[in-house]
């Protein structure tokens, strides 16, 4: 049930269905704010309405009236400065935008766009055309496609090259949960193929692969093991050598690393998955890449032909908006300067001690904490052993403890999400913006008052 479901309809009432032009000036944002005696009649109505069922089911809620009605007039959805120092971190959104894309999809949200137009022609066009150029080139494959994120590209890749009946052969090693229940065993089954499983968990040689090939194999299928390491005694069979064994090689390379940075090196780069001959390429938009939430496919023309034309595409395929940021995010990949400080993902990662010393500095004066020393991580299955060294903000928990500072501080507008450790609350600068101390400060004071 939508927490605005009473609130809605009422305030709907009397207002015309027309078309208007956005408001733009603070005169036309006042004359669209709602009378005062509808706004609190229809926020009263639902929070008492909830109260009741509550009540009758036996519980009594813990909160007053005026705090219900005051938080059920906050957008769900709301605006967060990550204190915790995980990059792309997943619950909170994962990668930030650069300004260029966050300015392409606000041009995009606003009137209508040439999303499947040929502005040349006249005729229709591909929605796919406004990024598969730029990916090529960024790549080196010949062909390229976009969908809504990652899982959806790996399902795609796999439904489009293994007919119902035929097998996609894995390595024991491969064969992973990345998160949210999408498991390759599953994604397999749902994709018609059977799975031929080979090798063992921490050592595949390609005599496996080629002992398990027969007339019925589709693909060979990589997953890159983005969230944890095995260490120690194992062994793998690189792209180069699976894509030498003969049946197209899908490889899901997970976070998407487009850029030439030293501190990505553990994470496979797509380009050499293309240069090594596979089939497809698959990553995610939103990880190490920086840009909006997608999936995205790289490879051959004919394997990116079969993913395009195959029904699931349509069901998976890209919004207008996320398209606008991909494009913008790809083109910053033009220039391999730009990419380190205009993408903010990559900025926060590659950002200078010095930089992240003077931040956490200023920090800590506007937020009363103490300057120590952390750690913080890559996040969203990348990189995982990696430990970002740096700065924190420590602040005294006050009488309540860590947690219901923690808790205050997410409760509070902006929310601040931190992390604690060691029985204190720790504000890390790494995935601060500069422009974000003084509110991250402000709310440090507000949750304490
Ligand atoms: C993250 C990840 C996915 C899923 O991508 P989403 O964009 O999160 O849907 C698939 N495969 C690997 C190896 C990943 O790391």
């Amino acid at each position: 049930m939508g927490r605005f479901d009473s609130f809605a309809a009422p305030l709907a009432v009397g207002r015309a269905p027309v078309v208007t032009e956005p408001p733009d000036t603070p005169q036309d944002h006042l004359r669209a704010l709602p009378a005062v005696h509808r706004l609190a009649t229809a926020v009263a109505r639902a929070e008492l309405a909830e109260r009741r069922t509550a009540l009758l089911d036996g519980h009594v809620p813990s909160h007053d009236v005026v705090t219900g009605a005051r938080e059920r007039l906050r957008p769900s959805l709301r605006r967060v400065l990550n204190a915790t120092g995980v990059v792309v971190h997943t619950n909170l959104g994962r990668a930030p935008l650069a300004p260029a894309a966050r300015a392409a999809v606000a041009a995009a949200a606003r009137g209508y766009a040439n999303v499947e137009l040929d502005l040349h022609t006249g005729a229709r066009g591909s929605r796919h055309d406004h990024v598969a150029g730029l990916l090529c080139q960024l790549t080196g494959a010949q062909a390229a496609l976009a969908v809504n994120n990652g899982a959806a590209a790996v399902l795609l890749a796999v439904a489009a090259l293994a007919d119902p009946g035929s097998e996609v052969v894995v390595s024991r090693g491969h064969l992973i949960e990345i998160g949210g229940g999408f498991r390759i065993p599953d994604v397999i089954a749902q994709a018609g193929a059977a799975l031929v499983e080979v090798g063992t968990t921490n050592r595949t040689r390609a005599a496996d692969y080629r002992a398990a090939m027969g007339e019925r194999t589709a693909a060979l299928l990589r997953v890159h093991p983005s969230n944890f390491r095995t260490l120690g005694f194992t062994e793998e069979v690189p792209v180069e050598a699976m894509c030498k064994l003969g049946p197209p090689v899908i490889d899901d390379v997970g976070s998407g690393v487009l850029a030439d940075l030293e501190l990505l090196g553990d994470e496979p780069a797509v380009r050499r998955s293309v240069r090594a001959g596979a089939a497809i390429t698959c990553f995610s938009g939103d990880k190490l890449l920086g840009g909006p939430q997608a999936g995205l496919l790289v490879g051959t023309r004919n394997a990116i032909g079969r993913c395009a034309c195959h029904p699931l595409a349509r069901a998976m395929r890209i919004d207008k908006l996320s398209l606008a940021a991909l494009e913008a995010t790809l083109a910053l990949y033009r220039d391999p300067e730009a990419v380190r400080s205009e993408i903010p993902v990559l900025a926060m990662l590659d950002a200078p001690a010095e930089v992240l010393a003077a931040r956490a500095r200023r920090l800590a004066d506007l937020a009363a904490g103490e300057v120590v020393d952390a750690v913080a991580r890559v996040g969203g299955g990348a990189l995982p052993l990696l430990e970002l060294e740096g700065p924190a903000v420590a602040l005294d928990p006050g009488p309540d403890g860590a947690d219901a500072l923690a808790k205050a501080l997410r409760m509070g507008d902006p929310a601040v999400v931190a992390r604690i450790a060691g029985g204190r609350v720790l504000l890390d600068p790494r995935t601060l913006a500069d422009d974000e101390l003084d509110a991250a400060g402000a709310a440090v004071h507000a949750a304490r008052g």
